[in-house]
């Protein structure tokens, strides 16, 4: 089949170009480079370009003629969107209606679409299933909870159909380490903890010990990032089989603390580091740890690699091979 997708440059856009490569499917990635890079393309043709140049964005549909979309091209961060709404409903919410508008005009009607555990805010149950009501606690949230509702609408109207994978915490990196999290600045905790251990910051700071969990820091559902990009695979043979539109969580059921996390970063690259514990940071819910029984059963999702050391052994050999690559490179 030939995909197009937006965003798949990135950290996990990469990851899934890789496994529908291997898959023989014809690529075309769609990203504006802001946070991929075009080394991270293994398969397929890279365009550059943004989810804002309509003109650029039906040009390239109208050539490659895809049979279907997946969509990454998004902005990620939790604690950014709060300072920076604007961009979050621009770039999350006014793009993909751009790209929705696109696929409606060139006739292109089956979606993957990447969506989060952001949308639920706070659920009153943990693990949460896709039935929990939607209440974002920050414009991150809100703004892919707004393009759920888009597509929601649109699948009515038109002969369309999606699926929409809400993610949890995506960690670890490919097991071969040809690609990994590669973004400018590493927010993420598991990131931001092997760098810390390999001295690129002082100190990793804890966001908050005074949370309702057993420890008092966040919980969160950790995936690694291929079993996720198998998930997108599914999901594009559910859709072309045929299968109606469908929102599906994406984790493995089990959550871990940040001090679990920070625990474990230290055992993997044996090296213990400093840590400081500093206040909330905005927008951060409790818990997120995800029911992906509906995953399992209606897309027949198995994950391999639910060990969270073997996740930030990924990570750490990647960071590892990243680092040795930029110190080549300058
Ligand atoms: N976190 C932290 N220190 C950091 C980065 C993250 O304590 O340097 C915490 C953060 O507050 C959250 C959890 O780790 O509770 C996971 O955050 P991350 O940014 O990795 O993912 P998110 O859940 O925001 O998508």
């Amino acid at each position: 089949m030939k995909i197009l997708v937006t965003g798949g440059a990135g950290y996990i856009g990469s990851h899934v170009v890789k496994a529908l490569g291997l898959e023989g499917h014809e690529l075309l990635v769609y990203d504006n480079l802001s946070t991929g890079h075009e080394w991270a393309v293994m398969y397929g043709t890279l365009v550059k370009g943004d989810l804002e140049d309509r003109a650029l964005l039906e040009k390239v549909f109208r050539e490659f003629r895809p049979d279907a979309v997946m969509h990454f091209a998004a902005s990620i961060q939790v604690e950014e969107s709060v300072r920076r709404p604007l961009l979050y409903y621009g770039n999350n919410t006014a793009g993909t209606l751009n790209l929705l508008d696109v696929m409606v005009r060139t006739g292109v009607r089956c979606l993957v679409h990447s969506s989060t555990a952001a949308v639920y805010g706070i659920p009153d149950v943990v693990p949460v299933a896709e039935t929990a009501p939607l209440a974002p606690i920050n414009p991150y949230g809100s703004s892919k909870a707004m393009v759920e509702k888009i597509l929601a609408d649109l699948a009515l109207a038109e002969d369309f159909r999606y699926v929409a994978i809400r993610y949890f915490n995506v960690a670890g990196a490919d097991v071969a380490c040809r690609l990994g999290q590669a973004y400018r600045e590493a927010t993420h905790l598991i990131t931001r903890a092997l760098k810390t251990a390999h001295g690129q910051y002082e100190r990793l700071q804890i966001f908050g010990t005074d949370y309702q969990t057993p420890d008092g820091t966040c919980i969160r559902d950790y995936i690694h990032v291929d079993d996720l990009a198998a998930a997108h695979v599914l999901a594009l043979d559910y859709l072309t089989e045929g299968g109606a539109s469908e929102i599906v969580n994406c984790g493995y059921g089990h959550g871990f603390s940040v001090r679990e996390v920070i625990e474990a970063v230290a055992h993997v690259t044996g090296t213990p580091f400093p840590v400081e514990e500093t206040g909330r940071r905005p927008g951060d819910p409790p818990a997120l740890v995800a029911d992906s029984s509906k995953l399992r059963s209606l897309m027949k999702w198995e994950p391999q690699y639910d060990n969270l050391d073997f996740i930030i052994r990924t990570a750490w050999e990647w960071e590892l091979a990243l680092k040795r690559r930029e110190s080549c490179a300058a």
